[in-house]
């Protein structure tokens, strides 16, 4: 199955990149951090904090998550309810990052990770796909940047959308992020030894895609 694993921090440069890439090759793009925020606004909505796992995991039996695409665009549809909307705000991410350190929840995302590259043609982006989800992807990439330029990034497309937050505030937040990712238990933000890893601080995203096609057409 053609699976194309993105991993990387948050702000490296993996969703324009997977977007681009899944349009080129005409396959689908899967969003797994946006499963985990799909989680976490499903938590934080029941009032329950994102860091208690003991009552996070009653409320995933309750979870029934669907991925579907419309026009192209992924949605995440929990219990019949699309919550794509809610899930960018900024409080969201780091309740995503929270909430995915439970094993449970990630079991649970991962199964459904599986099930979809398992019969569709796709490009994954998130933390652990080539180390833990899908371990024998035939395509492995690994995008970092310095935190600096990540929260340059983010700070921007923040700005675009019109939330007010300081560079500094988004900085901090991308920091305490890729500590909390890289350091959890179970399958952390890692580069696994067969990915093609790609500094994209001094990139365009134009050479970054021309980087990532030139090892697919290669291989
Ligand atoms: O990629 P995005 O910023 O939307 O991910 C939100 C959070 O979800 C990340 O900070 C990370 O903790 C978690 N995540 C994960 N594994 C993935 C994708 C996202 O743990 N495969």
């Amino acid at each position: 199955m053609l699976n194309i694993a993105i991993d990387g921090p948050a702000g490296a440069g993996k969703s324009t990149m997977a977007k681009a890439l899944a349009k080129k090759l005409n396959i689908v793009y899967l969003d797994t951090g946006a499963m985990y925020r799909g989680v976490a606004y499903y938590v934080l909505q029941r009032g329950v904090d994102p860091a208690d796992e003991a009552n996070v995991i009653p409320l995933l039996d309750g979870i029934e998550m669907d991925i579907v695409y419309e026009n192209g665009q992924q949605k995440v549809v929990i219990c019949g309810e699309d919550v794509t909307p809610y899930i960018r705000e900024h409080n969201i991410s780091m309740a995503a990052s929270t909430v995915s350190k439970i094993p449970a929840v990630r079991i649970k995302l991962v199964e459904l990770q599986r099930a979809i590259a398992a019969k569709t043609p796709c490009v994954l982006d998130g933390r652990d796909i080539g180390s833990y989800v899908l371990p024998n992807a035939p395509y492995k990439f690994f995008l970092t940047a310095s935190a600096e330029e990540r929260a340059r990034r983010r700070h921007l497309e923040l700005a675009e959308k019109g939330v007010k937050i300081s560079y500094e505030e988004v900085l901090e937040d991308i920091k305490a992020r890729d500590h909390q990712d890289s350091s959890r238990a179970f399958a952390p933000l890692k580069a696994t030894e067969d990915a093609v890893i790609i500094d994209t601080t001094s990139l365009t995203p134009e050479q970054t895609i021309e980087m990532i096609m030139s090892r697919i057409n290669s291989k």
